[in-house]
């Protein structure tokens, strides 16, 4: 469904939850995704416009499928700004924290030169993040295709 999305946006630090798991299209279930939606106080990002039309304010139809359409029109819609921060995993929505020195080495994959960089920890994942690890070709997309609105 928005998989990408979902992972751009923790990228550029959002609290983002995906339901995916869920049927697509099963009404029961987007009683449920709503539910789920007002409990939490979240805007439910959707590509179903049968969903987003139930979910009144709480809901918001993603008009397009390319990833960068869809994070120019949250940011048209003043719903988010244009950044990348390193503070949320974006495989699960953890906050991260900064790594020790024991952990950045025990992950095997950080770069061997990490001298000027600065190194977070995913306590869910047990994932190494840096800044450039993930964040920079997203950062260099985001900063050339999204226009400020
Ligand atoms: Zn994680």
């Amino acid at each position: 469904m928005l998989g990408t999305l979902t992972r751009y946006l923790r990228f550029m630090g959002y609290d983002t939850t995906s339901a995916s798991g869920l049927l697509e299209g099963d009404r029961k279930e987007d009683t449920v995704l709503l539910g789920i939606a007002r409990t939490e106080r979240r805007l439910l990002l959707t590509r179903d416009a049968e969903l987003a039309r139930r979910g009144g304010d709480t809901a918001l139809l993603i008009r397009s499928e390319d990833v960068m359409d869809q994070i120019q029109q949250l940011i048209d819609r003043h719903l988010i700004r244009k950044r990348i921060v390193m503070s949320r995993c974006s495989l699960c929505n953890e906050v991260l924290r900064e790594a020790s020195a024991c952990e950045i080495e025990r992950s095997g994959y950080a770069p061997r030169d990490w001298g000027n960089l600065s190194f977070y920890w995913c306590r869910n994942c047990n994932k190494l993040y840096w800044n450039g690890s993930h964040g920079k070709s997203l950062e260099e997309r985001v900063g050339r295709e999204i226009k400020d609105s």
